[in-house]
């Protein structure tokens, strides 16, 4: 049970500490945080690849309209192959909802590879005059693959290191280029791959940084929304028992009163008490004691019907079951076979005064019609006075709240 000091807070788990929840060197979530993360951004990141795949499809095309000025010895060329990577990514397109986070990745990968190898391969074929100027294709294939589709930054790197080797090699191979000119493509190729290396870390991790973030924040309110859930249902348990405790009580009996009030129902309330209860306590001890009243508790809750009555520990050896939307006959009923279900339990009470030598209850018992207009404190009342009849008639039975009580009570409070 928590105790007075405590708050909602002491009930929350911890929270995810930063040192379990680092990205690695390569922007990778945890394993856990991975699948999380791959479930919360699939759709959003498949419907961004679609988007940015057209986007390609159209301006990767749109070169034709070019290559006829800019290399017309490989123009033809130029057309067949832009319209293969136009069905390959076509194909990426069709199958990237159908695949796992890896594999999507990975054929992406190989598609912008395949993508970037046409125009090195245009420029490294053509020797038409203008032919170099087609290595700007060529970078800006490199550029849409990293800043339009994101790819991963692990991807990101093998790109760029696939793309810049090859360029290099090209450059240092093509026959006809000027020593200044292999320099100067040697080191647009090598800060354009730099820059978008950096971008793409930077833009990714300031992301999945966001993210890692806003997960925290959820997991703690998570845990506070479920430290507090927690924390209400203490408040409202007995904590010998498991039943609810007089808070309960009180609540329930608040709200269908109202109910009854309002016309929409009508129920019935049963007091209990323990027969000769100090009387066991001192013969067995205080945790007997406390064995027995647990074993009369789990009774009263198996004997509740889920969901229409509630079973509270009202205090000591005393409990109270609310039945709801039940006549005062099959109240009267009900209330009997309990006081005989917990005679039937058979705890052994040698020490009572009266020869009888099992555990029983007296038991009060009062109704309230629909459209009664009773206080808790009345209703709780008569029960009181009907158990005590139940006491005096000889213990262990059932006692109906006169009707006398029910129409005098009001009027005394008055
Ligand atoms: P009666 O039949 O008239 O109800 O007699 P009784 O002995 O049950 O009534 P009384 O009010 O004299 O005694 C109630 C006893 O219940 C006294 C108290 O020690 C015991 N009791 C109350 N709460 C607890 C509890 O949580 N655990 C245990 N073991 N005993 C409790
Ligand atoms: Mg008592
Ligand atoms: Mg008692």
């Amino acid at each position: 049970m928590f105790r007075d000091h405590q708050t909602v807070q002491d009930f929350a788990p911890a929270a995810p500490q930063d040192d379990d929840e680092r990205l690695d060197p390569l922007l990778g979530f945890p394993a856990g945080v991975a699948r999380r993360y791959e479930a919360d951004s699939r759709q959003e990141r498949i419907r961004h690849l679609r988007v940015g795949i057209v986007a390609g499809i159209l301006s990767y095309n749109s070169y034709d309209l070019i290559s006829f000025f800019t290399f017309p010895d490989v123009a033809k060329q130029a057309i067949v192959l832009r319209l293969i990577i136009t069905a390959l990514a076509a194909a990426v397109w069709f199958w990237l909802p159908r695949l796992t986070a890896f594999w999507r990745e990975m054929l992406l990968l190989g598609a912008m590879l395949a993508a970037c190898a046409v125009p090195l391969y245009l420029f490294a074929a053509t020797r038409a005059p203008n032919g170099a100027l087609s290595f700007i294709d060529f970078l800006l294939t490199i550029v849409f693959g990293i800043a339009i589709l994101q790819v991963r930054f692990p991807a990101a790197i093998m790109l760029t290191a696939v793309c810049w080797t090859a360029g290099q090699l090209v450059v240092i191979f093509r026959p006809e280029l000027t020593f200044d000119a292999r320099l100067a493509l040697s080191m647009q190729l090598l800060m354009a791959s730099y820059f978008l290396l950096l971008s793409s870390w930077l833009m990714q991790r300031s992301h999945r940084q966001a993210y890692l973030a806003k997960l925290r924040e959820t997991e703690r309110s998570r845990g506070l929304e479920l430290a507090r859930q927690s924390f209400a249902e203490l408040s409202m348990t007995d904590a010998l028992t498991g039943l609810g405790n007089r808070r309960c009580l009180d609540e329930v009996l608040s709200d269908w009163l109202a109910e009854t009030r309002s016309g929409r129902m009508q129920f019935a309330l049963i007091m209990l008490d323990v027969d000769h209860f100090k009387a066991y306590n001192d013969r067995y001890g205080h945790p007997a004691g406390d064995q027995c009243l647990k074993e009369i508790g789990a009774a009263l809750a198996s004997f509740a019907r889920q969901g229409s009555d509630v079973v509270a520990r009202y205090g000591g050896e005393e409990f109270v079951v609310l039945m709801r939307a039940v006549s005062r006959p099959v109240a009267h009923d009900r209330a009997r076979d309990l006081v005989e279900a917990i005679a039937d339990l058979a705890i052994v009470h040698a020490a009572r005064p009266d020869g009888e030598c099992r555990v029983t209850v007296s038991a009060g018992l009062t109704h309230l019609d629909i459209g009664a207009d009773r206080s808790e404190q009345d209703v709780l009342a008569e029960a009181d006075i009907a158990l005590y009849g139940a006491k005096r008639a000889g213990r262990g039975r059932i006692e109906l709240a006169a009707k006398k009580v029910v129409e005098l009570l009001p009027r005394i409070r008055a």
